[in-house]
């Protein structure tokens, strides 16, 4: 492992200044546990480890007029444990009480989770379902944009030298609202997903008919993506099995899957059309709650 320095500021504006004086190539690490995986691998070589476990004003959860506001450096855990992320926002609970262990979820942040980018953080696609839009703040100030637009492809993102994501804002949903995410693996635990597939839909008073639906898919593409045309299948429609079973072909034919060495093509897009289908009929059942 390569020696490193270890600062740990107090504030945004410290650890954003830190950064732009370090001479040796310098990166930000929250809970570290991707961080420091990469640094054993031998993968990144910074010469500065810059904390922001110890900056104020990052690790908030606040839920008003149906906002919800999730700080950067909150954890996994957090989320996990947070009887309102449960109530209002299960979408969130199905993803994160999968995310490796409890030692990691007791360490790891979400923050951490989304700057990482990779096409299976858990974290990333029921944030996009949802239509969180992220803050950022950095040496030249703040800027927010939709988190969707965070991602440019495996492991990299908008972010510019110095920027820190600060907050995830998730805007009031519609009433009759519910989402479901599933992670699909191959064994129950302590793995990353094979795909990931979040929906959410809004109903009319009937509770069939849909009004909004969003999916969101992972690892079915270079970064976290929505299915748009599957969604363009199921608004104005009543969601009975069949509307289901085609947003599940639109997914699997507008998602990018490749194999891997984890997994083949045609395995993600057989299973898209299964797992859209049946996280639809748990956002229905959520929505009518
Ligand atoms: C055993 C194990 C199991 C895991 N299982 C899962 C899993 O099931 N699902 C899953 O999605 N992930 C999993 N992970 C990956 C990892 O735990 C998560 O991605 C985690 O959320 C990363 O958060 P962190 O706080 O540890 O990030 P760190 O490792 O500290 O940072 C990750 C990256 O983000 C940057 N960064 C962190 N915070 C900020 C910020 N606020 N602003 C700007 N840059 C920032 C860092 O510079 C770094 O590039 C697992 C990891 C391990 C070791």
């Amino acid at each position: 492992m390569n020696k490193f320095d270890y600062l740990k500021p107090t504030s945004v504006d410290e650890a954003i200044s830190l950064f732009g004086k370090q001479t040796e190539a310098a990166k930000y690490i929250a809970g570290g546990t991707d961080v420091m995986v990469k640094i054993k691998d031998g993968k990144i070589k910074p010469g500065c480890l810059i904390s922001l476990r110890h900056l104020q004003g990052l690790d908030h959860l606040t839920y008003e007029d149906g906002e919800l506001r999730i700080g950067a450096m909150v954890t996994h855990r957090m989320l996990e444990l947070s009887p309102v992320i449960r109530k209002e926002f299960p979408i969130l609970t199905d993803a994160v009480e999968n995310i490796g262990s409890v030692q990691v979820r007791n360490v790891a942040t979400i923050g951490g989770n989304i700057v990482n980018a990779v096409p299976s953080a858990d974290g990333a696609i029921p944030l996009i379902t949802l239509g969180a839009e992220i803050r950022i703040r950095g040496p030249e100030g703040e800027r927010a944009m939709p988190l969707e637009d965070l991602f440019v492809g495996p492991g990299e993102t908008v972010l510019r030298p110095g920027e820190i994501l600060s907050e995830f804002v998730i805007p009031r949903l519609p009433s009759r609202t519910g989402g479901a995410y599933c992670k699909h693996t191959r064994r129950a635990a302590m793995e990353l997903p094979l795909l990931g597939v979040a929906v959410m839909v809004s109903l009319e008073d009937d509770m069939l008919t849909c009004t909004r639906a969003r999916i969101g898919l992972g690892v079915l593409a270079p970064t976290p993506m929505r299915a748009r045309n599957a969604e363009a299948t199921m608004e104005g429609q009543a969601l009975n099995d069949q509307t289901l079973k085609k947003a599940g072909e639109a997914a699997a034919a507008e998602c990018k899957a490749r194999d891997t060495i984890r997994c083949a093509a045609w395995y993600r897009r057989d299973m898209v059309k299964v797992l859209v289908p049946r996280m639809a009929k748990v956002a229905i059942q959520r929505a009518s709650k």
